[in-house]
């Protein structure tokens, strides 16, 4: 695996300005926030090459159907332009010799878990933003651990001692700032970012590394004529605001290196439910299982991101005139599998009579048990199944996002493997 580097602790790659600083201004630093993002270098194929020497040094992609899409590819065979997301037909037109892997998802949580609890040890507020990358506040650590880029140090060499495996680490005063310093200098960078360097690193940010801003968006800005920070700049935020509204007024803060919003920690949730209200009050049951089957998702995504399972489904109806009802099963066995808790929820639903018109539908898991081994002797090959594609569903989302996939009702019941998801999203990529 690739040794960590020693640090100089100027920027790597065509840093904008460098200012120095003494230590009386380190000090007052104290006083500012101080937001660290850590992001694990191509994590999947690193992980796979951690484990399997003989891919080191190698082109690996995560993805084998000719069918499908890559969801990650090693800096080997990015080298070779293959990127994630890439049909995987072109990925081996580009470079056949490449490692061709179908993923291991359940292996790169439990690294991932070993990576996070690292953080959490070391940092006093940490909020886990995907599989391979958090965000800690480490604002008021300096006299522990002296200035933020020894913390980070810290950071790097435990995590590569335990696992391998390296990261890029960002220090910046907020979250988009720290997140757009620990993409500057990718693999094994550690980049900070000053308020006083803000201005220069922006000046050269494309701007679809702000978040929110998509093909679409992009698209949008360019018939605006807009097409760089310096662009956005140039007009001022009541203008944006005015034209594009909150997202306009977004875009101005982020152009300008402001963002304001917080670490989250992670708690250590009772229950994982997720609720809709409806656009228009309804009877209409295909809708309201349409929208049990999108929350069961969420849930189940979220249960197998904390390495939880619950026991009691619940459901939750609130009625035109605002009165509610709550209706709970208890399943034979705890369960983070999204079919299994849309079909206990869908079940519930059917169980009743629906008055008046739904206004709310919304999905509970609670009653979190200890995660239990499953009997050999009873080979349950739908729950394999189930589990498979939630797998599978994770690695997609984890990789492009939610909403980058929405799982019809016939996906659950005939998608047979890995295969024929990638290949599906290869279809929705491609636009078909
Ligand atoms: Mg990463």
């Amino acid at each position: 695996m690739r040794h960590s580097r020693k640090y100089d602790l100027t920027l790597g790659r065509a840093a904008p300005t460098i200012s120095s600083m003494d230590e009386s201004f380190e000090a007052v630093q104290d006083f500012i926030r101080v937001i660290l993002h850590l992001d694990m270098d191509a994590f999947f194929t690193s992980v796979e090459q951690v484990d399997d020497p003989l891919l080191q040094g190698k082109p690996v992609v995560i993805g084998q159907s000719l069918r499908g899409v890559a969801s990650a590819a090693s800096y080997e065979a990015r080298k070779y332009g293959i990127k994630s997301a890439m049909p995987i037909v072109q990925a081996k037109k580009l470079c056949p010799h490449a490692v061709f892997l179908p993923g291991r998802m359940a292996r790169y949580r439990e690294v991932s878990r070993q990576v996070m609890d690292i953080i959490r040890d070391l940092c006093p507020l940490v909020e886990q933003a995907s599989v391979d990358e958090a965000y800690a506040d480490i604002s008021g650590t300096r006299r522990l651990f002296g200035p933020p880029e020894n913390l980070a140090l810290r950071l790097k060499a435990e995590i590569l001692s335990a696992t391998g495996l390296t990261c890029s680490v960002g220090i910046a005063p907020n979250k988009f700032l720290a997140k757009i310093a620990s993409d500057w200098n990718k693999p094994d960078g550690l980049t900070r970012i000053r308020p006083i360097d803000a201005p220069a690193f922006l000046q050269a940010l494309p701007l679809g590394k702000i978040p929110g801003v998509g093909t679409h968006f992009k698209e949008e800005l360019r018939r605006m004529g807009v097409t760089t920070v310096p662009d956005v700049l140039a007009r001022p935020k009541a203008y944006w605001a005015e034209a594009l509204g909150k997202r306009g007024a977004f875009l101005h803060d982020r152009a300008c290196g402001i963002d304001d919003s917080s670490v989250v920690p992670g708690t250590d949730p009772k229950s994982c439910s997720a609720e809709n209200t409806l656009d228009k009050d309804t009877l209409d049951r295909a809708l309201l299982e349409r929208q049990l089957l999108i929350q069961a998702e969420r849930i189940g995504r979220e249960l197998r991101g904390i390495g939880k399972k619950g026991l009691t489904v619940t459901l939750k109806i609130k009625f035109h005139d605002f009165s509610a009802i709550t209706r709970s099963k208890t399943l034979h066995r705890p369960t983070d599998i999204t079919k299994e808790i849309f079909d206990a929820a869908r079940k519930l639903l059917a169980a009743e009579k629906l008055p008046q018109p739904v206004r709310l539908i919304g999905t509970g898991v609670s009653n979190f048990r200890l995660v239990q081994v499953e009997l050999p002797l009873m080979p349950d090959a739908t729950r394999k199944r189930s589990r498979k594609l939630d797998e599978t569903m994770d690695r997609i989302l984890d990789k492009f996002g939610s909403g980058s996939i929405a799982r019809a009702e016939t996906a659950i019941r005939d998608a047979d493997t890995v295969e024929d998801l990638l290949s599906q999203k290869n279809r929705t990529l491609n636009g078909q």
